[in-house]
């Protein structure tokens, strides 16, 4: 009895009674890590995702800790299960498509022509990247084709590998990449343009380099065998890395009024606050390493600051009842 009184004086005073406390909108690993720990302080959670996580090209991810070489969907799966103990949270695998602040809250509207409100609102809402155009590149895309080697080197460690890119944005890839092999051709898909300088820096790395214009790419079973190009020999390589571009998962960040970084990046504050109050962009969408682990710590980091946020307002909003009951006015309107 005492607790039910509890939670009813608990209750936020001016929500509607279907407001959830918090609405997710990405169900990727930042998304279901700040889910995670909302359900365990008993926060309402609605999750919305349309289930496009960014590293669904995989068979394989790397570099997560006691989940090292888990498939990505494993990973998701397994964490759904987890939040299904949790009777606040609830999943649903929808497009948000619109998103206005009302404040203090927030009103998203769901692609199946839902609407709901919350007092809070946490994007983890991804990236998405750009593929090299390249004939061939799909099938082999998160297999032996990648754009990350701290995720993916350490699988084609001493064996031939390329990386491929403008030749701006792929040198300091190509340099890097020889921390894993010693056999790289970087290929630049055209003239480099590069003065003695820059190419006598690859040529003591060891990284050779090719200028023609690639043609398609060829593989099996997601392993890549070689390299056609328009003029010239093919060449032999096991893996590919490129340098590509990125963008936003959504356009909801930008229309909600964040500010980015010159990558394109949400900035965001401590705890993945935006300058928007109550609205938190955490995971890849944000500034810093765009790892899985860092993904979920994000999340978590959003969803304790949420939590908090939550918490101090609705002290607020009981100390202000308690002086006046039944309105949020001071004694003598002070
Ligand atoms: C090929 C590849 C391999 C990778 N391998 C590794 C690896 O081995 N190790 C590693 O640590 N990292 C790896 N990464 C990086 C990793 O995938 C990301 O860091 C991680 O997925 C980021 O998590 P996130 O939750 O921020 O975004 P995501 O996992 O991308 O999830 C975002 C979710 O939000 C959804 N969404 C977007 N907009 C909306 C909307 N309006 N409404 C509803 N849902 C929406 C998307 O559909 C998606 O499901 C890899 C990336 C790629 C591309």
């Amino acid at each position: 009895m005492k607790h039910g009184a509890e939670r009813s004086h608990r209750s936020p005073l001016k929500q509607a009674p279907e407001a959830y406390d918090c609405i997710i909108v990405g169900g990727g690993p930042a998304g279901l890590s700040a889910a995670l720990i909302l359900g365990r302080c008993r926060r309402r959670v609605l999750l919305c995702d349309a289930g496009r996580q960014r590293n669904r090209w995989s068979s394989a991810m790397h570099g997560v800790l006691s989940r090292d070489g888990m498939a990505p969907a494993d990973f998701i799966r397994e964490a759904r299960a987890e939040l299904s103990r949790y009777d606040g949270v609830e999943l649903r695998d929808v497009v948000v498509s619109d998103v206005e602040p009302v404040a203090p809250d927030f009103r998203a509207v769901l692609k199946d022509g839902a609407v709901a409100e919350s007092r809070t609102l946490l994007l983890a809402t991804g990236v998405v990247d750009t593929l090299p155009d390249i004939e061939g590149v799909e099938p082999l895309y998160g297999r032996s084709v990648h754009h990350c080697p701290i995720c993916d080197g350490w699988e084609h460690r001493d064996q031939p590998v390329a990386v491929y890119g403008s030749p701006a944005e792929a040198k300091g890839l190509a340099l890097a990449m020889t921390l894993w092999t010693g056999d790289v051709v970087l290929c630049t898909n055209g003239a480099a343009g590069w003065d003695d300088d820059a190419r006598g820096e690859l040529a003591r790395a060891g990284v050779r380099v090719r200028e023609d214009r690639v043609r398609c790419l060829e593989g099996t079973e997601g392993r890549l065998k070689r390299i056609l190009f328009h003029d010239g020999e093919p060449l032999e390589r096991t893996a590919m890395f490129f340098a590509g571009e990125q963008s936003q998962g959504c356009d909801l960040p930008d229309r909600l009024g964040c500010v980015f970084t010159e990558k394109g990046a949400v900035d965001t504050g401590r705890a993945e606050r935006t300058q928007i109050e109550g609205l938190f962009v955490a995971g890849d969408a944000s500034k810093d390493a765009q790892l899985v682990i860092v993904a979920a710590a994000e999340g978590a980091q959003a969803a304790v600051a949420i939590n908090t946020l939550l918490v101090k307002r609705d002290h607020e909003a009981r100390e202000q009842e308690r002086e006046v009951p039944g309105t949020s006015e001071r004694p003598g309107g002070a």
